[in-house]
């Protein structure tokens, strides 16, 4: 008997505009239909197994097909079925209806792509790629009659009696001319790969399965060998470095997740990846913009999240402003932070040997979420210019007593490139100091928060004063020169330097510095990286020259050679020691430095 009808729905010609809006994204028809298929399979084993069922659940799989010949796309499964009348309900009704309030919703939608991927929809998905769809199906209950339903797009069907032994469900689709790629088994090998590689029914392919069924993130963490989540990293990421260490999730209160978080190896910030974190849905892959179920400083971390508990049919803003999505965010958060703290108490060795690849975590993490911080600031590491390691607590008392200054400020000293500003850092040792080191992109923020956060205390770059400037101390240096020789030091230095951008001071430092030091003051600096790296709104800044200080060491004895020289030779020689400040600093070239050749030539040739 066959029967036609009428599909009843508002919207009339569905079909274009589902095709139209989902263009990009066609290929998630056969994440529908697999997972629904996977579903049929999984309820007819749980009906087994609460003796609903009490016929032979046979082995579950879902096959899927291609012909290029008759122009077929075939899903096979050995799940429950339908009878007529619940394809007229779910299929021609239910189904329906989600496809029609999904154009209805987002007919007017701005962005398309956020809404492709996060709405499943459904069944009728099945018509972005296919001309018509059939579907034979046997229900599972005694004597169910085979039915086959057949639709051509548009609002009109068929169901008729069929032939079909087996309980099940087979949908074909035939491929419109359109969607002729969907008719190459590698590009459906490749869809199958992307997301159906740990539904959890086995789905074959060409002969084989494609799917893993149990991954082990489904599993108990107690049953798991580091080899087993070294093995699952390799999977996902074939072409990765092993990762350094991993942190299982699992709550089913008061959401439900489930997942494996790896810290990658990162060798520099520039290649960091963002987008590696896989989001499922009862092993369904959805998407990996994961960008708002995990804090923003955890998407460097690799892995998979499975929540049923993410609503994936709502638009973005929605999703922000979800609790379960909140909550998910702050146990994500202080997960990683309690894994962190653990790995440092058992094991610091470990912990300071990764720390280049962590620290990018854990400062981004303490930048932007105060929990983290708080949980962070007794595991963040500061590493000195000898490589050795301190906690904020362990370094401040280290230094408490040497670099305190006059007005109980303990100074904290670092360098952003110990090569370059080697001369710095030796003589902020020479005193007695230690050096810090920040040289990662984040250390400018770091430095910053640290100044906030901790009390009483200031960082300062070793090249921002001279070394006996940085912690200013009461004590007096004796001046060597008297004040009218000084006044004439600095005439003969700015007459050599003759630059407005240097300020030239004259000032006694130990007889062991160098005869002339060139200096950035922090607060220069600092506007100036912030005006760089678009932080502090303070953009004109990128456009200001640097204006250095220039200190002429009073008590160093070429400076009291040239008050004594030939006229001709003072601002030669004056000239001579600038340029050779400029050369510590790095900041010697073109004409300057093939003068400064010439004339280092010339001194060389006199002697
Ligand atoms: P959803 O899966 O979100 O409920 P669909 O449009 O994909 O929406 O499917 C509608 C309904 O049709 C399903 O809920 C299910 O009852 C039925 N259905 C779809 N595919 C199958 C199948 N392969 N076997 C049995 N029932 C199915």
């Amino acid at each position: 008997m066959e029967e036609r009808g009428n599909i009843s729905i508002h919207t009339e010609n569905i079909f274009p505009i589902i095709k139209k809006f989902l263009y990009s994204d066609h290929e998630i028809f056969l994440r529908e239909l697999v997972s629904n298929a996977v579903d049929a399979t999984q309820k007819i084993k749980r009906l087994g197994a609460i003796g609903e069922y009490t016929g032979d659940v046979g082995e579950l799989k879902v096959v899927v097909s291609v012909d290029k010949e008759a122009r077929t796309i075939t899903i096979a499964d050995s799940g429950i079925g339908m009878t007529a009348e619940e394809i007229k309900k779910y299929i021609n009704q239910i189904a329906f209806s989600g496809a029609t309030e999904f154009v209805e919703r987002y007919k007017d939608a701005g962005d398309k792509n956020q809404i492709i991927g996060q709405f499943g929809l459904g069944f009728y998905s099945a018509f972005m790629v296919a001309e018509k769809v059939e579907l034979v199906t046997k229900s599972y209950q005694d004597g169910a009659a085979p039915a086959r339903w057949i639709c051509d797009g548009s609002t009109e069907f068929a169901i008729e009696a069929a032939e079909r032994e087996s309980r099940g469900t087979t949908v074909i689709l035939h491929v419109a001319q359109d969607s002729d790629e969907f008719l190459e088994a590698a590009r459906i090998r490749t869809i199958l790969n992307k997301y159906c590689k740990f539904l959890p029914v086995p789905v074959e392919f060409e002969g084989e399965t494609i799917n893993n069924p149990n991954p082990i993130w489904t599993k108990q963490p107690s049953e798991l060998t580091d080899e087993d989540y070294k093995n699952f990293y390799k999977e996902l990421y074939p072409f990765s470095e092993a990762p350094l260490f991993w942190i299982h999730l699992n709550v089913d209160y008061p959401f439900n997740l489930t997942g494996i978080l790896y810290f990658p190896k990162i060798k520099n910030e520039f290649e960091m990846q963002r987008n590696k974190i896989q989001l499922y849905s009862r092993q369904v892959f959805i998407t990996d913009e994961v960008k708002d179920v995990v804090p923003e400083f955890l998407m460097l971390l690799h892995g998979v999240i499975d929540s049923p508990d993410i609503p994936l049919n709502v638009s973005r803003s929605f999703l922000q402003a979800d609790t379960n999505v909140k909550k998910i965010n702050t146990y994500i958060t202080k997960k990683v932070a309690d894994k962190l703290n653990d790995i440092f108490k058992k094991d610091r060795a470990i912990f300071e040997t990764n720390w280049s690849d962590i620290s990018v975590f854990v400062k981004y993490g303490m930048l932007s979420d105060d929990k983290f911080y708080e949980k962070a600031k007794d595991f963040v590491l500061l590493q000195n210019t000898e490589d050795k390691f301190y906690t904020i607590e362990e370094y401040k008392a280290q230094t408490q007593a040497g670099q305190t200054d006059k007005n109980e400020q303990l100074v904290l000293l670092y360098t952003t490139d110990a090569d370059k500003q080697h001369a710095y850092v030796e003589a902020a040792k020479n005193r007695g100091y230690d050096v810090l080191k920040f040289d990662t992109v984040i250390d400018s923020h770091f430095i910053g928060m640290l100044e906030q956060k901790l009390e009483k205390t200031t960082l300062k770059r070793v090249d921002s004063e001279t070394a006996g400037k940085l912690i200013e101390k009461d004590e007096l240096q004796e001046s060597v020169l008297n004040d009218e020789e000084k006044e004439s030091i600095k005439k003969i230095y700015e007459q050599a330097i003759s630059n407005q951008h240097m300020q030239v001071e004259v000032a006694p430092l130990s007889p062991d510095d160098a005869p002339v030091v060139i200096t950035l003051p922090e607060f220069m600096r600092r506007m100036k990286d912030m005006s760089r790296t678009g932080g502090g709104g303070m953009m004109f800044m990128g456009d200001m020259p640097d204006t250095y200080n220039v200190t002429i060491n009073a008590n160093h004895s070429i400076n009291q050679r040239i008050l004594k020289a030939k006229e001709d030779n003072k601002e030669r020689i004056a000239r001579q020691a600038f340029d050779l400040a400029l050369l510590s600093q790095n900041m010697l070239s073109g004409s300057a430095l093939t003068a400064f050749v010439k004339r280092s030539v010339e001194l060389i040739d006199k002697e």
